[in-house]
């Protein structure tokens, strides 16, 4: 069925008022490694009253959900279910991780064409129930499912969130922090662009409390070798292909990084966070959905952020649009977009 326009869609406004004085409520399409984990460190972290898992293998949702309740005497009172579509309708957020197990692909890439065509279809049926609800996407490759399931959804593109970035910003930061021996809250640097091979690790506005990096390293009386930063980015860059060598998946780092995305929603947080979603055209990066920093708060992105970068980051960035956009391309051949 023909969604209709966002517009159209919220001049339906008495049935979503009403739904604003309900309890907050987390939806997750795919109760696999990635949504049952999420679903976990959600429950712990006491923002949801309802979660709710939605799996076309409802059995394995049916046992995820009676494990998960199983914490909650030593946690939260949460209600988690097992639900279908028609539950995401007052969902705060749909956090989508269906998929195809890490393990089960070679690469992102890998799998793009069926992991499209599930998405393609659950998104339809998350926005038939819910027009004009935030979805966050997880499922991979991240930033062309992002893209793909804005124009799909005919929402705003705030409203449509790709994980993006967040998790290779964490990993980026904690390496850094492990390097100058500090705690990874007080360095502020960045990893932009694709979730993938041509990521961009920013290093030129890096900060550690507020020192740019080479002021840092000589206040500190420590040497600043460049080939300790290549280090650190490249281990960031291939963090989660070890993880997946070594044990099949990857998903405590992702489901914390889909919390804390969560928490700047629910909490209305304006926080800053490197999350992909379509990037403004005054970027000049071409139509194409991307992780930059940006600002997150209960609407979902309400701005993106231009970033300052030297000019090899920006050839990098540019390179990461190119290599996003033909995989939106190729896509494009199989489902329309
Ligand atoms: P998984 O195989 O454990 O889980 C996928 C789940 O999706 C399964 O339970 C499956 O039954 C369900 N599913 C498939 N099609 C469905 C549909 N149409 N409706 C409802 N449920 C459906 O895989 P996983 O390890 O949880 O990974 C899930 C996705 O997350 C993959 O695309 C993976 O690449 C991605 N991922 C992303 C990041 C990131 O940083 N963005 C990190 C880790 C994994």
């Amino acid at each position: 069925m023909r969604l209709p326009d966002f517009e159209s869609r919220v001049q339906n406004i008495s049935r979503y008022q009403s739904l604003e004085s309900r309890v907050p409520r987390i939806a997750i399409v795919g109760a696999g490694f990635v949504g049952s984990t999420t679903a976990f460190a959600l429950a712990m972290s006491g923002m949801a009253a309802e979660i709710v898992l939605i799996d076309r293998d409802p059995r394995r949702a049916e046992g995820h959900v009676n494990d998960l309740r199983d914490a909650e005497v030593f946690s939260h009172i949460t209600h988690i279910f097992v639900g279908d579509f028609s539950d995401c309708c007052s969902a705060d957020v749909t956090i989508v991780t269906a998929g195809i197990s890490q393990s089960a692909q070679k690469s992102r890439m890998e799998g793009l064409r069926d992991t499209g065509a599930i998405l393609h279809g659950l998104v339809n049926d998350v926005c038939l129930q819910n027009p004009p609800g935030i979805l966050l996407i997880a499922s991979n490759p991240v930033d062309v499912l992002t893209y793909a399931a804005w124009k799909w959804s005919g929402l705003p593109s705030g409203r449509v969130i790709g994980s993006g970035t967040s998790l290779d910003t964490s990993r980026f930061r904690r390496r850094f922090a492990e390097r100058y021996g500090i705690a990874s809250a007080n360095v502020h640097a960045y990893v932009i662009g694709e979730h993938g091979d041509s990521q961009i690790p920013v290093v030129s506005s890096a900060r550690v409390a507020g020192f740019p990096l080479a002021e840092f390293t000589k206040a500190m009386r420590l040497s600043q070798e460049e080939s300790s930063l290549a280090t650190i980015a490249s281990n960031t860059r291939t963090a989660g292909g070890d993880i997946i060598e070594a044990k099949g998946a990857t998903y405590y780092g992702i489901g914390a990084a889909l919390v804390r995305i969560i928490r700047a929603i629910l909490r209305d947080e304006r926080a800053i966070l490197t999350v992909s979603s379509r990037v403004p055209e005054s970027m000049q990066l071409g139509e194409v959905a991307l992780s930059l920093p940006s600002i997150v708060d209960r609407h979902g992105i309400t701005r993106v952020l231009s970033i300052a970068l030297d000019q090899s980051e920006r050839r990098a960035l540019e390179a990461s649009a190119e290599v996003v956009r033909g995989h939106i391309e190729s896509l494009s051949q199989a489902i329309p977009i």
